[in-house]
C-alpha cells in the first residue's frame, strides 16, 4: 500500500483553475492560435506597457546577479505614488504572494480566517493550505455583505479577506460602508482589502483606502501589477500597511521573490499615468460594448466596476461548462465560475472592440 503524504487539510485542496493558455486551446481544439480571443484571466487587453519594456531592456544585462532584496526603487516608486514610508510597503510575487503571506504570518492551524461567498478563490486556498477553519459569510447580490461578516467574527478569527471590487462577480463595495466596517472589527483582527481592480473604477467611486491605513493598525491594503498596469506574467504585487504588520511580512517573505526585470518593469509602470489612463478608457467602452450585448440577448448579468463581467448563460448547472465548451470549440476563452459555486455563469474579461466583438459573436451561436 504507498504511504499518503501531508496533512489531510492539504490533501483536501482542489488545485486552482486558471485560465486556459492560449497554446492549449490550439492544440485541443485544431485551432489556428492567431485566431484565438482569450478573455479568461482579466489580463490588460493593451498588454505591456511599453515603458515597460523598455525598462527590462535596460537591465537585461545585470541578471547574472541577484535582484535587489529589498526592491528599494520599486519601493520607492510605491511610496512616492501612494504618499506612505517605504517601511508601509511589503513587495510580492504577485498579489497572490501578498495574500499567502498575510495567512502565513497571522493564523495558526484551526484559527478562523473570514471571506464572502463568490469571492476570490485564492482566498479559500490559502485558508486550506495552513490548515485554518474558513467562515464563508453569504454573499449579498453576489457582493459582501460587510453587516453580517462584522457579526460573524468569531474570538478565534485573525484575518478577513475583503475584495473591492470582487473576483469574479464585479461587485463593489461604497468607501462609507468600508469604513464604518472597519470601526466595527476587533484590533486583534487584520482585514486585507484586496484592491486588485482598484485602477478601473470610475472618478466618482474612487476612494482614499491608503487614508485608512494610516488610522488602522490592523489593515493591509493589497495592490497588483497584473491587471491595469499590464504586467501580469512578470509577477508584482505590494501590500500597504503600518510598519508593525509590515515588518511581520516582510519576516517571512522569500528575500528574493520579486525579480530583477519585473522590479524594473514595475517601476516604469507605475510611473506610466498615460497608459493608465488609456486602460482604463478600454475597459470603459468594452464595458459598454459587452452589456449592450447582454441586455440584446436578454441575458442577465452583474454589474461590474472592474475589467470582466459575470454573464449568465443558462437556468441550469450544466449551462456555464456547456456554453464555456461552445465558445472554447470557436476559439474564445473565457472563465467558467462553476469552482465559485456559480454553474449558469461565465466570467468575461474585457477586450479590445475586436475581441469583445469576437466573443459577443461567437456567444451568439454558442446559445444557439
Ligand atoms: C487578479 C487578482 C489578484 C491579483 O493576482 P496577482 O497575483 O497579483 O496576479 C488579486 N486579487 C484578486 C481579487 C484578483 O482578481
Amino acid at each position: 500500500m504507498s504511504h499518503q503524504f501531508g496533512p489531510d487539510y492539504v490533501r483536501a485542496i482542489a488545485p486552482y483553475q486558471s485560465g486556459k493558455p492560449i497554446s492549449e486551446v490550439a492544440r485541443e481544439f485544431g485551432l489556428d492560435e492567431d485566431k484565438i480571443v482569450k478573455l479568461a484571466s482579466n489580463e490588460n487587453p493593451l498588454g505591456m506597457p511599453a515603458s515597460a519594456q523598455q525598462a527590462m531592456l535596460a537591465v537585461m544585462g545585470d541578471l547574472g546577479r541577484y535582484p535587489d532584496a529589498n526592491g528599494f526603487d520599486l519601493k520607492a516608486a510605491v511610496a512616492a505614488k501612494y504618499q506612505v514610508p517605504q517601511d508601509w510597503i511589503t513587495l510580492g510575487n504577485g498579489s497572490n504572494d501578498i495574500l499567502e503571506l498575510v495567512a502565513h504570518a497571522l493564523v495558526e492551524p484551526q484559527q478562523a480566517i473570514m471571506y464572502a461567498q463568490y469571492s476570490f478563490i485564492v482566498y479559500p486556498l490559502v485558508t486550506q493550505a495552513i490548515g485554518a477553519r474558513a467562515i464563508v459569510v453569504p454573499a449579498k447580490d453576489f457582493g459582501h455583505d460587510l453587516t453580517a461578516m462584522s457579526a460573524a467574527i468569531t474570538a478565534d478569527t485573525k484575518l478577513i479577506y475583503i475584495a473591492n471590487p470582487n473576483n469574479p462577480t464585479g461587485t463593489f463595495i461604497p468607501a462609507g460602508d468600508i469604513e464604518a466596517f472597519l470601526h466595527t472589527v476587533p484590533a486583534n483582527v487584520v482585514v486585507v482589502l484586496d484592491e486588485a481592480y482598484n485602477e478601473y473604477l470610475a472618478k466618482e467611486l474612487q476612494y482614499d483606502s491608503i487614508a485608512w491605513v494610516r488610522q488602522y493598525p490592523n489593515l493591509v491594503v493589497s495592490r497588483t501589477m497584473s491587471k491595469a498596469f499590464g504586467l501580469a506574467g512578470l509577477r508584482v504585487g505590494f501590500a500597504i500597511a503600518q510598519p508593525a504588520l509590515t515588518e511581520l511580512l516582510n519576516r517571512i517573505r522569500q528575500p528574493f521573490n520579486v525579480n530583477s526585470l519585473a522590479q524594473a518593469a514595475a517601476v516604469a509602470a507605475l510611473n506610466d499615468t498615460a497608459f493608465l489612463n488609456e486602460s482604463a478608457e478600454v475597459n470603459a467602452a468594452g464595458y459598454v460594448q459587452l452589456t449592450a450585448a447582454c441586455k440584446e440577448l436578454a441575458l442577465e448579468y452583474v454589474p461590474s466596476c472592474a475589467n470582466f463581467v459575470l454573464v449568465k448563460v443558462g437556468n441550469d448547472d450544466g449551462a456555464g461548462a456547456r456554453v464555456n465548451l461552445a465558445l472554447l470549440k470557436q476559439g474564445v476563452i473565457v472563465r467558467p465560475v462553476g469552482g465559485y459555486g456559480l454553474p449558469q455563469w461565465l466570467r468575461v474579461s474585457i477586450g479590445l472592440p475586436a475581441e469583445n466583438a469576437a466573443f459577443i459573436a461567437a456567444l451568439k451561436i454558442a446559445l444557439g
